[in-house]
């Protein structure tokens, strides 16, 4: 059996035609065609007012605090339980992550711990919705709207995936997508901003394009573009685009294929939940997850090291994440911990990830939960 890796990045097909195109029409920049295209499919996927392709999920959210306003001192609300950028785009403005407990189910940050950890010095939440599994919004939107915060969704997992019906990145202010190559769609490195409100719209066009109103002038709309505000360059090449819209066309193919996936595993694992050897996923009944990933808990620390180390020799390549950033060197220099951990650190210890990606198979996910069942104690489990 040959190595199954944990992921293998996105790819359909088309993506070699889409890039010979782009490069064909001597347009790779920022802002081509295949860039509007993507922005298109986005903003009528999720019904967003304005979509913004950026080089990064982490540019995403950093363009959303600044758009947001971040000053030294203000205070953002977020998991600990999360990748660095989520605290780092805000931290770069200096702002000051609070960490908030996690909920043991979903791994989502406690929507019932956030209000206690709200001061005069709070400006925003920053909701991660882990592993495409939506946070409670409904609590959350209304926390953000009685204490006048904005809320700054990490969206990186969650395209494709709803609360109650509504697209995760559409809730609050702005919205955050992520096309690393480990996403579920990807242009290699890329991601992109959800506007929901116009009124956002022109300031980060702005700051998207190094400060200056280009974009007005691409658009006809000015006869000489100039720099009227700070920014940086958050947009990216209409190459990497070509290959993120090969994927997009296909979404629901490439969504569905996972999903087989991901109910396999859960099917194939439950008689080991059931036995109360591991624990599985848990989807609220509002959420509709777009099977980002697959992990299961064990006992917890040591027994993950050991399960790892087996699936390893099987040729069968699981990992884990998350050192909980608030115990991060840089998590302790800038930011705090509201409240107690209680689940951030214990829960991160047993969360194993298993091979989730586009071409695996339904076949190879029953072999692979084969061997989770053989480390436990054989094909009785
Ligand atoms: C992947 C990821 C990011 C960062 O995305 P980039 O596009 O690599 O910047 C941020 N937050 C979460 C939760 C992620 O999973």
């Amino acid at each position: 059996m040959e190595r199954i890796n944990f992921n293998v990045p996105p790819y359909t097909g088309k993506e070699i035609t889409y890039i010979s195109q782009a490069v064909d029409k001597r347009k790779i920049c920022g802002d081509g065609e295949f860039t509007k295209k993507c922005s298109a499919w986005i903003e009528e996927k999720t019904g967003t007012k304005k979509c913004l392709l950026t080089t990064s999920c982490t540019h995403a959210t950093e363009m959303a605090a600044l758009l947001a306003d971040i000053r030294p001192g203000d205070e953002v609300i977020m998991p600990a339980y999360t990748f660095v950028s989520t605290a780092d785009a805000f931290v770069l403005r200096g702002g000051v992550p609070v960490f908030v407990d996690i909920r043991p189910d979903t791994m989502n940050i406690d929507e019932k711990l956030i209000e206690a950890a709200v001061t005069e010095k709070t400006k925003a939440i920053v909701p991660v919705h882990y592993a495409g599994v939506g946070c409670e919004m409904d609590t959350i939107m209304d926390i953000a709207k009685r204490h006048g915060l904005m809320v700054i969704e990490d969206a990186a997992q969650g395209i494709m995936a709803n609360y109650k019906g509504r697209p995760l990145g559409t809730f609050g202010e702005f919205g955050c997508f992520s096309f690393h190559e480990t996403k579920n769609y990807s242009m290699g490195e890329g991601g992109a901003l959800l506007i929901r409100d116009e009124k956002y719209v022109e300031e980060a066009e702005i700051i998207r394009e190094k400060g200056t109103n280009r974009s007005k002038y691409f658009r006809g709309q000015i006869d000489k573009y100039t720099w009227v505000n700070y920014g940086s360059s958050y947009l990216p090449s209409d190459l990497n685009a070509a290959y993120l819209y090969a994927q997009l066309e296909v979404a629901d193919e490439i969504n569905h294929a996972r999903k087989a996936c991901w109910d396999r595993y859960y099917e194939r694992l439950l008689p080991l939940a059931e036995k109360g050897r591991i624990e599985l996923p848990y989807i609220p009944e509002e959420c509709e997850h777009n099977a980002h990933m697959f992990y299961i808990k064990t006992a917890d620390i040591e027994e993950r090291g050991r399960l790892i180390d087996y699936l390893d020799k099987q040729n069968i390549h699981a990992v884990f994440h998350y050192v909980p950033l608030h115990t991060a060197p840089a998590g302790v220099r800038f930011g705090r911990f509201h409240g107690e951990d209680r689940y951030t650190t214990r829960e991160s210890e047993r969360l194993l990830r298993l091979p989730m990606y586009y071409e695996l198979t339904v076949d190879l996910v029953a072999y692979i939960c084969e061997k989770v069942k053989a480390f436990y104690g054989g094909p009785a489990c």
